[in-house]
């Protein structure tokens, strides 16, 4: 029972779509890997970022729904995404993220990981944590962030839960993931044995309110599969514990299945291929508006609903296609 091989994805909600794009590729060096339309909401963008390659792990993607209400923290909600920072990279962050006016939220040691937390423009909570552990990763050779400083990759969800055992239980028993303990109010349960991207964290607040979707919230928590068999063998599983995941939904660049934890945070089970050169050229992913095939014929219409968005011309192989 070792299907899961670690987050694929975050995916968060937003406000605006440029203000979005400029933080995490100019103030956190990322890629945007892929530019297209939330699938069910084709009137809204999907923003995802990366490394260079959209290597699985790594990417980070976004609703940006700006006329939705601001998220409302509580229980049954991921509640901050951390990101892997090479270990000895705090100090060149501290003093980027401080000369670009981003907002640091403090600094702490979570087990003998350094971090340092902060708030994307919407509020999004994030941290940047020394993680030693080697990733699968890309470099973005256009990125505002030297090689040797960039994001490695995503590092671990913290959620809060109600009932921790309801979770726990669900975690080990279906999914297959190891508890690993606990540590300043924080349970720990990963794959394999954990380590940068292949765990999340728990806290359990038996009296907090319900938590609420929204801007400057995570949206759902989508954890990698190798392929179809495997996805199908997790979803046997999660069906068995009354689950009620989603049938497999073709979402080009991976394939997904959708469910919700006993706790109420929302899980996705992706593939790790075909991966986001399928349908762009690796070079220019993420230049060009992306539609599935059943809105192609909308082009047109969709493209004049969305903001424009510019991405700065350091970052495109072609700066005429901005
Ligand atoms: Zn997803």
């Amino acid at each position: 029972m070792n299907e899961i091989l670690g987050i694929h994805h975050v995916t968060a909600i937003t406000g605006s779509a440029q203000d979005n794009l400029d933080f995490y590729t100019h103030v956190l060096g990322l890629r945007l890997v892929k530019k297209s339309v939330n699938q069910d909401s084709p009137d809204t963008y999907h923003l995802f970022f990366a490394d260079a390659n959209g290597t699985p792990g790594t990417d980070l993607t976004f609703f940006p729904w700006a006329d939705s209400p601001r998220v409302r923290n509580g229980v049954g909600l991921a509640v901050e995404v951390s990101l892997a920072i090479p270990h000895g990279s705090a100090s060149y962050w501290r003093r980027r993220l401080t000369e670009l006016g981003a907002t640091i939220t403090g600094e702490e040691i979570r087990r003998s990981e350094f971090a340092i937390m902060l708030h994307d423009p919407f509020g999004q909570p994030l941290a940047l944590v020394e993680a030693a552990d080697t990733r699968d990763f890309a470099p973005w050779t256009r990125s505002a962030v030297p090689v040797e400083h960039q994001i490695r990759g995503l590092h671990s969800v913290r959620l809060w839960e109600r009932d921790l055992a309801l979770t726990e239980d669900f975690l080990v028993h279906v999914l297959g993931f190891n508890s690993m303990g606990e540590d300043s109010g924080w349970h720990r349960y990963g794959v394999d044995s954990g380590g940068s991207g292949k765990h999340i964290d728990i806290r359990e607040i038996p009296s907090a309110e319900r938590g609420r979707w929204g801007v400057g919230g995570i949206h759902h928590v989508a954890w990698r599969v190798t392929d179809d068999d495997a996805q199908l063998a997790v979803r046997e599983r999660i069906q068995d514990a009354h689950r009620r995941p989603t049938e497999v939904i073709d979402r080009f660049w991976f394939r997904s299945v959708y469910f919700l934890e006993p706790g109420g945070v929302l899980f996705e089970l992706a593939t790790d291929g075909p991966g986001f050169a399928i349908d762009e050229s690796a070079d220019t992913l993420g230049e060009h508006l992306v539609l599935p095939p059943w809105l192609e014929s909308q082009r047109a219409e969709i493209e004049a609903a969305l903001p424009m968005l510019t991405i700065s011309s350091s970052q495109t192989a072609n700066p005429a296609n901005v």
